[in-house]
């Protein structure tokens, strides 16, 4: 994922997606539409000063009692202190979007920034997709290419994921240290487009 996304505040690439859902033909057509909001994140890149908005956000449209999904579309990790020190790197924005009850995460390159492990706690925490990047047998069970979610009012959602550049592509930046864990990540996947 390029950068550019996180100069923006985060309330500013937070946004709702109001979907209406129309019958399907030969079903009955009550009700005739349903409405599905979905909020999205994506290039925060440890940028986490607004996420007290984005809780009070996403809290008020639940409480609505709707069906209300909150998607990340990666990179989540590399770009704050806060985030890149911590120990191990990126725990607090995986503490973060748990609270946050994140509930679908496509993978960016930089996932990969800090090595697998960081990326496997991302896996174990929330369904996580990508098409387009694909482990070694055993690496990342849990990664799929799509999901099919079912909103609270039984609407069936097929979601997947791309994965716009390789997690290679992501440890050229990186210190020492930091590329080694990265060079490790990405030789145990490949991209295919
Ligand atoms: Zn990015």
């Amino acid at each position: 994922m390029r950068r550019a996304g996180s100069l923006l505040p985060l309330a500013a690439v937070l946004f709702a997606a109001l979907i209406a859902v129309s019958a399907a033909p030969g079903q009955a057509p009550s009700p005739a539409e349903k409405q599905i909001v979905i909020f999205h994140i994506n290039d925060v890149h440890g940028k986490i000063d607004n996420f007290a908005k984005v809780a009070a956000i996403l809290d008020a449209e639940r409480k609505t009692g709707g069906d209300v999904f909150f998607f990340s579309a990666g990179d989540n990790f590399t770009g704050d202190p806060v985030i890149d020190r911590a120990d191990p790197p990126g725990e607090p924005m995986v503490e973060l979007l748990d609270r946050l009850h994140l509930d679908l995460l496509s993978l960016g390159n930089h996932e990969f920034d800090y090595g697998l492990d960081a990326v496997r706690k991302l896996v174990a925490h929330f369904p996580t997709i990508s098409a387009n990047i694909a482990p070694e047998p055993g690496i990342l069970p849990g990664l799929k290419p799509y999901v099919v979610l079912t909103s609270k009012s039984g609407v069936k959602l097929v979601v997947f994921g791309s994965s716009r550049s390789s997690p290679a592509t992501a440890c050229r930046r990186r210190t020492p240290t930091r590329s080694r864990a990265c060079d490790s990540a990405s030789r145990s996947l490949r991209r295919s487009r």
